[in-house]
């Protein structure tokens, strides 16, 4: 009898231990990103894409995102859309592109595993929409909520992109930046940026961060 009853004892003081506290999010393999920009890197700028009938995608755009995908890293998209703010389209013809974008690019066996707008502008027509945010790179709360929604680690991490604005965005998020020569190719000159790499379009950069990606 005696020894059952310490045994109950043993096990109720099993049961009162606080259950091994997790280990913290940095002791865990976070995943690599490629945060890419939409226009002029995956499809054609035009200059505000308001219809899907006007949505062309670069050549080679979608086997260079299956090849990210093939590699474990994340394809997540980065893209203002201060279209909305000025009024040329809706929210709802921007989910009819990203959902055409998604389908032609999926046809080809590629995934985009994010995609992340800011709609505002400072200036603009559509009252609601009409704001100065965070999220409008070169603000990094697009990037920010990935990180924390798709588990990233920024420093494995880069952004791609054909504007100033967009190595710019990177360079504030800590990532690696690569400038593709598709699009304005960097062309816009609106910020004092030095990318760390310039590739010809998506699928070199994609060699590059197979090159030069940290594990
Ligand atoms: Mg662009
Ligand atoms: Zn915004």
């Amino acid at each position: 009898m005696q020894a059952k009853s310490n045994d109950t004892t043993h096990k109720k003081e099993e049961r009162a231990c606080p259950p091994k506290p997790r280990l913290p999010t940095g002791g865990f393999a976070r995943r690599r990103a490629v945060f890419l920009d939409r226009d002029g890197v995956i499809n054609h700028e035009v200059n505000y894409l308001a219809r899907v009938e006007d949505l062309r995608l670069i050549r080679g755009a979608a086997a260079a995102i299956r090849r990210l995908n093939t590699l474990g890293i994340l394809a997540v998209v980065i893209t203002n859309q201060g279209g909305i703010a000025k009024g040329l389209f809706t929210e709802k013809d921007l989910h009819r592109i990203h959902k055409e974008i998604h389908r032609r690019l999926g046809r080809q066996g590629a995934r985009l595993d994010g995609v992340f707008y800011c709609p505002h502008r400072p200036e603009g027509v559509v009252k609601e929409y009409v704001t100065v945010c965070l999220c409008r790179k070169p603000g990094t709360l697009m990037v920010e909520k990935a990180v924390k929604e798709l588990d990233i680690d920024f420093k494995k991490s880069f952004f791609v992109g054909d504007a100033t604005l967009d190595i710019l965005t990177g360079k504030n998020a800590g990532v690696t930046t690569i400038l593709v020569e598709t699009g304005y190719g960097g062309s816009d000159k609106k910020h004092e940026v030095t990318p760390d790499f310039t590739a010809k379009d998506l699928s070199h950069a994609v060699k590059i961060i197979e090159k030069h990606g940290k594990k």
